[in-house]
């Protein structure tokens, strides 16, 4: 209740790191939930578990415009990209493989010895330094996001993947914060692996693709079973599954529109920032103002438009936070946190940021169902927390 006893709905900013689940996935988990469907069974509850795993296989493909025959079922993003990187750094055991520093924990931590190309101050790949280290010796691997889950900033897919191959290595790609947000073809991109996540985009935690290019190679973790052609062994997660193949379908037909409105509402929610802080109190919206270079702050970079990562310096991230939370607002500092609590951000020490600004940092992200009122409600309580902490 707020202090005039009217109610006020919860505001959800936070889909970077889970989407919530869209009624049309949940129906088709509930579904399957009630029978015993394992998809290799040969009964008709077996055959009525594959012929959802294949439908969802259909939809995923299509999200990402692959075959639907290049598409491996897992439990998430972690386990994809655990599952390329493994494979190669266990196979190719005298090749480098290169990932950059601002990539998931779930890329970086998944291998003892990976080489790292750094990013410009504006949180994009630095393609010069990829060639140096291309150059440096032989490499199996780089693995390079489509778009960041903290900054939201896109990076130079197309361009990654021409030098990598240009040096006889092959490209994985976590696409988790892209997929649903900007159009993506595997092919056109020239990715040899590609992660997806359901749960960003409305889907079920706990399911998750490897999707595979044409590089004629399939990265495998999970041995011990038949399923997914051998790629990756374990009973399907046939309910996951399907709510994951009804979220990449709704996703796929939003990419004409949702982009666009989000844009719209984030473009007025990052005016409405700048106008409640007078920008002179060293408000900095990563993307836009990003790194401390002049000449590169000026021109802004490519980010997906429901992401915007902000510092004030001045005002710590756990008290922004706790504050939005009262107000009934769930919000992220936007880095990675393991135990609820808030640890500075990897990638903004990236991208040069000081201790003051990672401490300070506050990331707003929007999704299939946020709404004008979502940003609304957000700037209020933004701006009277600002003025409170401020004083
Ligand atoms: N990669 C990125 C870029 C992510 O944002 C996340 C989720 N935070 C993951 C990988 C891990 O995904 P999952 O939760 O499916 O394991």
């Amino acid at each position: 209740m707020n202090k005039n006893g009217k109610n006020k709905t919860r505001v959800y900013l936070d889909y970077n790191a889970t989407a919530p689940l869209r009624a049309e996935a949940r129906a088709a988990m509930l579904a399957l939930m009630d029978d015993p469907h394992n998809a290799s069974s040969v009964h008709s509850y077996g055959r009525a578990a594959r012929a959802a795993v294949e439908q969802a296989r259909d939809h995923i493909g299509a999200l990402v415009g692959a075959p639907a025959e290049q598409v491996i079922f897992n439990s998430g993003a972690t386990e994809g990209n655990n599952t390329v990187l493994q494979y190669f750094a266990h196979t190719y055991l005298d090749e480098q493989i290169l990932v950059s520093t601002i990539e998931h924990p779930s890329i970086l931590e998944a291998i003892p010895n990976a080489q790292h190309i750094p990013v410009t101050p504006q949180g994009i790949v630095d393609l010069s330094a990829l060639e140096n280290l291309l150059k440096s010796g032989k490499t199996s691997l780089v693995s390079i996001m489509l778009a960041n889950n903290e900054t939201g900033i896109i990076q130079p897919v197309t361009e990654t993947a021409a030098l990598t191959h240009k040096h006889g290595a092959l490209f994985h790609c976590d696409a988790v914060q892209a997929a649903g947000r900007t159009p993506i073809n595997i092919n056109t991109l020239q990715i040899d692996f590609l992660t997806l996540s359901a749960h960003k985009i409305g889907g079920p935690q706990g399911a998750g693709a490897l999707v595979l290019g044409l590089c004629g190679i399939t990265p495998t973790l999970l041995l011990g079973g038949g399923q997914e052609k051998k790629a990756r062994a374990g009973t399907e997660n046939v309910a996951g599954i399907a709510g994951f193949g009804a979220a990449a379908e709704l996703a796929l037909a939003e990419l004409p529109t949702l982009p666009s409105t989000l844009e719209h509402l984030r473009a007025s929610l990052e005016f409405e920032l700048c106008e409640i802080t007078k920008e002179g109190n060293g408000l900095i919206i990563y993307g836009i103002q990003g790194g401390t270079d002049s000449e590169q702050a000026a021109s802004p970079v490519q980010r997906v438009t429901n992401t915007t990562l902000l510092s004030l310096p001045g005002i710590r991230s756990e008290a922004w936070l706790m504050n939005f939370d009262l107000e009934g607002i769930a919000l992220s500092n936007g880095s990675a946190c393991t135990s609820g609590s808030v640890q500075p951000s990897h990638v903004l020490k990236a991208m040069g940021a000081n201790d003051e600004e990672s401490a300070s940092a506050l990331r707003i992200s929007m999704g299939w169902a946020t709404t004008e009122y979502d940003i609304q409600r957000f700037l209020e309580a933004f701006e009277t927390i600002y003025n409170r902490i401020k004083g």
